[in-house]
């Protein structure tokens, strides 16, 4: 997981990277979240956009920004579902909309 680029991409879209301690998490009945530092939410982890959950946030993101229109036009939006193929699709595109800024 590229914690740099997916830091990037998290602040570019105005949210917060969570600041947390990993090793005290609050259990709650069936997960452990945390409690961020910066904006005190209650959280399960950082975005992995690697991940089809936290990339589908980011994609929608994308698609409303007209200067990214060129990225977004390439890619079909079927093929970031799914674990291998979609992945490897989800990481290409996460790379190309942070060299676009970088
Ligand atoms: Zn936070």
């Amino acid at each position: 997981m590229d914690d740099e680029r997916n830091r990037f991409l998290t602040e570019l879209m105005g949210q917060c990277w969570h600041d947390y301690d990993i090793d005290k998490p609050i259990n709650t009945y069936s997960l452990e979240a945390f409690i961020c530092k910066k904006c005190k939410g209650f959280i399960l982890g950082n975005n992995d956009f690697s991940q089809e959950e936290d990339f589908m946030r980011l994609y929608n993101w994308a698609k409303d920004q007209e200067k990214l229109k060129k990225i977004t036009e390439e890619y079909n939006e079927g093929d970031f579902h799914g674990p291998e193929r979609g992945r490897l699709y989800r990481e290409r595109f996460a790379n190309s909309i942070y060299d676009f800024f970088k």
